[in-house]
C-alpha cells in the first residue's frame, strides 16, 4: 500500500484547507455560542463538491474516492469539528443508505439535489431507549393499503430539525427481530413528521441534532429503501463504511488541537523560556504528532481497502476507537499546554476539548468498537 498523497490529493487538502481557514474558520465562535448550522454554508460546501463527495458525477456528486472523502473530512475538522461532523452525517449516512440500498428512482429524486447540496440529508437509527442495541427500537412502520405508516421517534439526530430529506428505520414485523427493520425515505413537509427538542449540547455545536417525530406519518409504498426487513443489516453496512468519516474526523480534530498546543508552547514563556524548551511538553507534543500519525494510517488502510470494494468491518472499528481515543488525549494535552488559557474560549483548545467527546461516542462508541473488534477477532 502506498499512502503518499497523489498530486491531487494534495491539491485537494490545499483547497479544503483553504476555504476551511477563509470560509469557517472567522465563525467558529459565533457557529459554537449561537448553536446551529449555518444554512449559508450550503452552497459553499457544495460549490467544492463537499456534500456529495464520493458519489458519481452522473448522480449530482463530486466522484472522489474515500481516501479522498477522509481528506476533506480531516480538513473540515481540523477548523470546526462541528461542520465535519454535519457534512460526514449528510455524507456518509443519509446519501450513503441511498446510494447503497435506494432504487434508481430514489437516486434520482433524492440523492441528486443530496450529492449536489441543494438539499440536506439526516439518518435516524437510534431512539431514546435504543442507541447502542439499535435493532431494540420501538418506531413502527405499517402498512396500509398504498402507504406506510410511521409511528415513534428518533433521538440524536443531526440535521433532524433542518434537512430536507431523512431516511429512517422503522419496525416493520416485530415478530422478526433484526430481520424486521426496514428503511424508509421521508421528505420534510409530510404530515406527521415533525421537529422535537433541539439538544443543547457540550460540544460539536456548529451541527444541528434533535430528536425527530412520527405520529401517523403516511408516506407511499416506494419510500421503502432496500429490501423489507433488510433495514438493520444494511445499516450495519452503512456504518462500517460512516465509521471511516469519524476516524478522519478525529484525526482532523487531533491535528487542529496539536497545531495550536504546538503554536502556544513556542510563544509561551515561563521560568524566562518558550513552555516548548520543558522536556515534559515536548514529550506531549512528541506523543500528539505520533499518535495522529498512526491514527491517519489506520483510517487511510480502512480507506482503501473499502475504495477497493471490500467489508472492513474490522479495520473501520479499529481506525474509529483508535483515532477518536487518541483525539480525546491530544486534545486533553492541547488544554494543559495552554494552562489557564486552554480552560477559556479566548484560545481554541477548549472548544476541541468539548468537541471530541462525540468522537469516541456518535456512529458506536468506543465500547462497542471494541465488542466489533473482539467478535472479529474471535471469528477469524
Ligand atoms: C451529537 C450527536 C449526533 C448524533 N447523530 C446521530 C444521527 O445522525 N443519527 C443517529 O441515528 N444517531 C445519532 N447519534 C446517536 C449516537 O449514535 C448514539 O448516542 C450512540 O450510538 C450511543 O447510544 P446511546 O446514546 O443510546 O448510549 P447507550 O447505548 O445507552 O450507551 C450508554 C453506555 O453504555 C455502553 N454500552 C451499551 N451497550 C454496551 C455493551 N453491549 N457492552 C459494553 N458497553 C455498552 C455504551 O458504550 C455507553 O458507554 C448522535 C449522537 C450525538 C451525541
Amino acid at each position: 500500500m502506498d499512502f503518499r498523497p497523489t498530486e491531487e490529493q494534495t491539491l485537494l487538502r490545499r483547497t479544503v484547507r483553504e476555504f476551511a481557514e477563509t470560509e469557517i474558520r472567522p465563525h467558529v465562535r459565533e457557529w459554537d455560542e449561537d448553536q446551529k448550522f449555518s444554512p449559508e454554508l450550503m452552497p459553499k460546501l457544495a460549490a467544492l463538491g463537499l456534500l456529495g463527495i464520493q458519489y458519481p458525477e452522473e448522480y449530482g456528486g463530486a466522484g472522489m474516492s474515500a481516501l479522498d472523502y477522509c481528506i476533506c473530512l480531516e480538513e473540515l475538522a481540523r477548523v470546526d469539528p462541528g461542520i465535519a461532523l454535519s457534512v460526514a452525517a449528510h455524507n456518509g449516512l443519509c446519501s450513503a443508505h441511498l446510494f447503497r440500498f435506494g432504487s434508481e428512482a430514489q437516486k434520482q429524486q433524492f440523492l441528486v439535489p443530496l450529492a449536489r447540496g441543494e438539499k440536506l440529508g439526516a439518518w435516524g437509527l437510534t431512539e431514546s431507549t435504543s442507541g447502542s442495541d439499535a435493532a431494540s427500537m420501538r418506531t413502527t412502520a405499517t402498512r396500509t393499503g398504498e402507504c406506510w405508516v410511521l409511528n415513534g421517534s428518533k433521538t440524536f439526530i443531526t440535521h433532524g430539525r433542518i434537512s430536507d430529506v431523512m431516511v429512517v428505520m422503522a419496525v416493520t414485523d416485530r415478530a422478526a427481530g433484526r430481520k424486521g427493520v426496514s428503511a424508509f425515505v421521508v421528505e420534510r413537509g409530510t404530515p406527521g413528521l415533525a421537529a422535537g427538542k433541539k439538544e443543547d449540547k457540550l460540544g460539536m455545536r456548529a451541527s444541528d441534532t434533535s430528536e425527530v417525530l412520527f405520529d401517523n406519518c403516511r408516506i407511499p409504498a416506494d419510500a421503502m429503501v432496500g429490501a423489507e426487513g433488510q433495514g438493520f443489516v444494511n445499516t450495519m453496512e452503512v456504518l462500517e463504511a460512516g465509521r471511516i468519516g469519524i476516524a478522519p474526523l478525529a484525526v482532523g480534530l487531533a491535528q487542529g488541537a496539536y497545531e495550536a498546543a504546538l503554536r502556544y508552547a513556542r510563544d509561551r514563556k515561563s521560568f524566562g523560556k518558550p513552555i516548548a524548551s520543558f522536556q515534559a511538553i515536548q514529550w506531549k507534543l512528541a506523543d500528539a504528532a505520533t499518535k495522529i500519525e498512526a491514527a491517519r494510517l489506520l483510517t487511510y488502510q480502512a480507506a482503501f481497502l473499502k475504495g477497493r470494494g471490500q467489508r472492513t468491518t474490522l479495520e473501520s472499528s479499529m481506525a474509529k476507537l483508535y483515532a477518536s481515543e487518541i483525539a480525546v488525549k491530544v486534545a486533553d494535552d492541547c488544554v494543559q499546554i495552554h494552562g489557564g488559557y486552554g480552560f477559556v474560549k479566548d484560545y481554541p483548545a477548549e472548544k476541541y476539548f468539548r468537541d471530541v467527546k462525540l468522537t469516541t461516542i456518535g456512529e458506536g462508541t468506543s465500547e462497542i468498537q471494541r465488542l466489533v473488534i473482539a467478535r472479529q477477532l474471535l471469528s477469524a
